[in-house]
């Protein structure tokens, strides 16, 4: 049953009035994320955006995360120094009356599961390429992650200012390994040393990285104009790429916003060529937030109530506030500073009066928020991972999902009297999103589960720090796990007697099996019809 939460500040404003401020604000916001590989120019390309988005003063912070390279000690340190780049941050930035969330997700292939969760709080990811790369492992990783939800992608070929592979390979390769239909909206003038800027295909115009932002605009590609502005030698290869390019595909806006179609931008962030130009695609393209599903109903931005969902937990982002945040995604409605919300999956009263907005380093208590806004809202671990916040309705969002960890290891302590605090301690860092627990049946001792080998280093060095807990990690024997989902009593109960050694429950009591080896499941798979092993569960 729904219980009324007390009202709080903003009651008196007559509901019309919220509704349509909400529906004005929320059509102007773009909350994205960039997805990359390591080294494609990620932190580049931020750096820049925020520059362009007038978030100056954010330049230096995101730059110091540039300088370092990502050494797994570096990491370490960071993560204890509770620098909050190395986890999911926000980044908020306006241009042109657009407001522009850039959700960071971790670039390092140790990533953790906080990757893939800040993925489904976003309406659309710029996946950044390196020219001479093309599409690498940990693109096409993200770019799953980003497919279950059919999130638009905006394609950027960074780069360009070095010499890479040939531009229609590249749409080729693209097209082939994600199945996502390319459409250029830009092409460029030379290649590598000979890069001198694009030309827009969709609005005929000449970007050159000589003028700065100034394009040029043009009739279209017989434009005499073209040829007094690019060299000889290169205007010939504009006009064929060009027109064989505008001969090959169209953009197709219903087909981006579907996730069946990418818009391609070239350019190179180190130079600051082509970052205008993908900021104006995302205003005019990305989607604003759109309706989302909960369990009982879809729930639709301009809804003058507020909801959200929180997609993660982080402790200690600063040292001065030994508190722990969790980031709540708005979904609907006006979030107010001084408001009670009601955590639906406990029915308590969670106040929000100081919900914080991050600018990359800085914390800003947030006067009011709207749907695409993330804002922080500190707890003492009460608010966990997927929970839904409401003004009083009972909805649950789905979608916030747990992944199947790939390195599972029993947890050893050497003074036994330290257990309770372990115990107490490894739950906190459940709640948190740090590891995922598994109590096996048998009742050996606990098992941890990691996504990245990193998870783990930062495991045992926040147990030690915060907990003063000294823990070692042993392997399991086991390689797999899955949930095991099933209706069928009697055949889970069979499945259950049948290996109780390699079965456990999770942090909320779901049933999971271990696996020495894959082709283990896949014989559990054919000895257990009536029983699904998963690997994506969705938190409540
Ligand atoms: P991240 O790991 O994806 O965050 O990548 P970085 O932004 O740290 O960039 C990796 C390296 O590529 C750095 O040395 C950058 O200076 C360089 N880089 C980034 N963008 C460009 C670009 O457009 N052109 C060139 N030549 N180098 C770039």
């Amino acid at each position: 049953m729904d219980q009324p939460i007390p009202p709080g500040p903003g009651h008196n404003t007559p509901p019309d009035a919220v509704a349509a401020q909400v529906a004005r604000e929320a059509a102007r916001r773009r909350t994205f994320a960039i997805i990359a590989h390591p080294d494609a120019g990620k932190t580049t390309l931020t750096e820049k955006l925020l520059l362009r988005g007038g978030a100056i003063q954010l330049a230096g912070a995101v730059r110091a995360k540039g300088d370092r390279r990502r050494t797994r000690s570096d990491w370490m340190k960071i993560e204890q120094d509770r620098g909050i780049s190395v986890a999911t941050s926000v980044m908020t930035f306006e241009r042109d009356n657009v407001v522009f969330n850039l959700l960071d997700t971790p670039g390092h292939e140790d990533f953790s599961e906080d990757t893939y969760r800040t993925l489904t709080a976003v309406d659309a990811a710029v996946m950044v390429l390196d020219a001479a790369k093309g599409i690498e492992a940990q693109t096409r990783k993200l770019f799953e992650v980003c497919r279950m939800r059919d999130i638009p992608i905006v394609t950027f070929i960074n780069k360009m200012d070095r010499d890479g592979r040939d531009v229609f390979e590249l749409l080729e390769e693209i097209e082939k390994t994600l199945a996502l239909d390319v459409a250029p909206v830009a092409w460029p003038v030379g290649l590598g040393r000979e890069f001198i800027g694009t030309y827009d295909l969709l609005r005929p115009s000449l970007h050159l990285m000589a003028d700065g932002s100034q394009p040029l605009a043009l009739s279209g590609l017989d434009d005499p104009r073209l040829d007094a502005a690019v060299p000889k030698n290169l205007v010939e290869g504009l006009r064929e790429g060009a027109e064989l390019a505008t001969a090959l595909s169209t953009f197709d806006e219903k087909a981006f916003l579907q996730g069946t179609m990418t818009p391609v931008y070239f350019g190179s962030a180190l130079r600051d060529f082509g970052v205008g130009h993908l900021l104006d695609g995302l205003a005019r393209y990305a989607p604003p937030p759109g309706s989302r599903a909960a369990d009982l109903r879809v729930v639709e931005p301009e809804e003058p109530a507020l909801t959200g969902f929180v997609f993660k937990i982080q402790a200690n982002m600063d040292p001065n506030h030994r508190d722990r945040v969790a980031f709540l995604r708005i979904c609907s409605g006006r979030l107010l500073k001084g408001m009670r919300l009601k955590q639906v999956r406990t029915g308590k009263a969670v106040p929000v009066n100081a919900p914080l907005f991050f600018f990359a380093r800085d914390r800003q208590v947030a006067e009011e928020a709207f749907p695409g806004d993330v804002v922080g809202i500190a707890n003492h671990g009460v608010l966990r991972i997927g929970d839904t916040l409401t003004e009083g309705e009972d909805i649950n969002f789905r979608g916030v999902p747990s992944f199947a960890p790939e390195i599972l290891r029993r947890v050893i302590i050497d003074d036994a009297m330290a257990a309770k605090k372990l115990n107490k301690a490894l739950e906190q860092l459940t709640e948190e999103g740090v590891v995922q627990l598994f109590r096996p049946l048998d009742g050996a001792g606990v098992v941890v589960g990691v996504v990245g080998a990193l998870q783990l280093d930062v495991l045992g060095a926040r147990l030690a720090a915060e907990y003063s807990v000294k823990a070692r990690f042993e392997s399991t024997g086991f390689d797999l796990m899955r949930w095991v989902v099933t209706e069928d009593r009697i055949a889970e109960e069979k499945f259950r007697r049948t290996n109780s050694h390699d079965i456990a429950e999770d942090h909320d009591r779901n049933l999971v099996a271990f696996f020495t080896s894959d082709w283990r499941r896949k014989r559990a798979e054919e000895e257990h019809p009536a029983l699904r092993f998963v690997e994506l569960r969705e938190q409540h």
